[in-house]
């Protein structure tokens, strides 16, 4: 797929590091007119569609895994390992990026959810890796990022054993800050989608996880001199070790570049009310709000992220003042839907 034209000479060392595009081109910035009305008009609500990528079912990973597999393909890998939650939509999109580029990939999956819901094992991203071929691998802690990196260390040993030539794509917070620089890029491209549809974006609100995302989207726009807010919703860990962690990340993207750190600590916003019950789990709130963005805008959101944000989303259009222009960061995790239906069994029956 072609580069789509960006100047990156803002960015330090970024331009120059490996990077294989798996994207054609930027991603709609669209309005939410339906939703805006539900706020009487008063705001002005739009989407970044992130979840709308020609890749398996798109999301946010797929910006991230172009640094990664660029990475790989310099170092001639035919193998890409990577890890996480059952319901991953990154190793789903590491599968399938896998697939294009004619490389095989390892999933090991993580029991960070308990779930008795039984199409959690089974169907949404399960299914659709299985379906991408990739050999999945069974890892028994869920909270445990650097014991589920060192034991993909020992799958790749076995590969490389057998003559493969794996590559790992490391979750652990210490590894290089690849998935983040995917949204530098992103950063950009709002800022030119700001100019050429001649708005002022009062504020940015996305799912704040691994922190890449949020990260590197809020490190890409000071950069670049902007100072639209941030507003980072905690979907899985609370705010309290949430912001340190994400000002961490911007300081490795910063060292990682070669770069100063233009993000202060005031820039890091997080926000955990919509956490509850935890990683992988919704609660009313959240489900009430998944309902509302589909039945106004088709909006196709999932318990475990989307409607997270989508929910902290609703609550700051709801306090936002006159004419204010807000945008949500869609970040994808449309196929997590399928492995949740008891769960919008429920919010059927409680919310119709
Ligand atoms: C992984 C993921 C997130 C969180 O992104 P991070 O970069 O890990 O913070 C948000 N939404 C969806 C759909 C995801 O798959």
């Amino acid at each position: 797929m072609k580069d789509h034209k960006t100047d990156l000479s803002a960015f330090g060392r970024l331009s120059a590091l490996p990077r294989i595009t798996l994207m054609s081109g930027p991603t709609a910035l669209s309005g939410l007119p339906n939703l805006s009305s539900v706020y009487k008009g008063e705001v002005n609500l739009l989407a970044k569609r992130d979840d709308c990528g020609e890749l398996a079912f798109g999301g946010n990973k797929v910006r991230q895994l172009e640094f990664y597999f660029g990475e790989a393909k310099a170092q001639n890998a035919d193998t890409i390992l990577i890890t996480g939650a059952v319901q991953s939509n990154f190793v789903r999109l590491a599968a399938a990026a896998a697939r294009k580029l004619g490389m095989d990939c390892h999933i090991q999956l993580e029991e960070r959810v308990a779930k008795s819901d039984p199409y959690y094992r089974t169907s949404g991203n399960v299914l659709l890796d299985k379906l991408l071929g990739a050999t999945l691998h069974s890892y028994a802690d869920g909270e445990d990022e650097a014991g589920a990196d060192e034991n993909l260390g020992v799958i790749a040993e076995d590969l490389k054993s057998k003559g493969a030539r794996p590559y790992i794509i490391p979750l652990a917070p210490g590894s290089a800050p690849l998935g983040a620089l995917g949204y530098i890029i992103c950063a950009q491209e709002i800022l030119q989608q700001q100019k050429e549809q001649d708005i002022e974006i009062d504020e940015i609100v996305v799912a704040s996880g691994s922190g890449n995302t949020h990260g590197g989207l809020l490190f890409g726009l000071r950069v670049l001199g902007s100072s639209i807010p941030v507003k980072g919703i905690c979907v899985r860990r609370e705010a309290e070790q949430q912001g340190p962690r994400i000002k961490d990340r911007c300081q490795q993207i910063a060292d990682f570049l070669e770069i100063d750190n233009p993000v202060a600590d005031d820039d890091v916003e997080v926000d955990d009310t919509f956490l509850p019950p935890g990683y992988g789990a919704a609660n009313d709130d959240v489900m009430q709000a998944i309902l509302v963005a589909a039945r106004t805008e088709a909006l196709m959101l999932d318990p475990t992220y989307t409607g997270k944000s989508m929910a902290g989303f609703m609550a700051r259009a709801s306090e936002a003042k006159q004419d204010s222009t807000l945008v949500f960061l869609h970040t994808g995790g449309t196929p997590a839907i399928f492995a949740y239906e008891q769960a919008f069994e429920q919010a059927f029956n409680k919310f119709a």
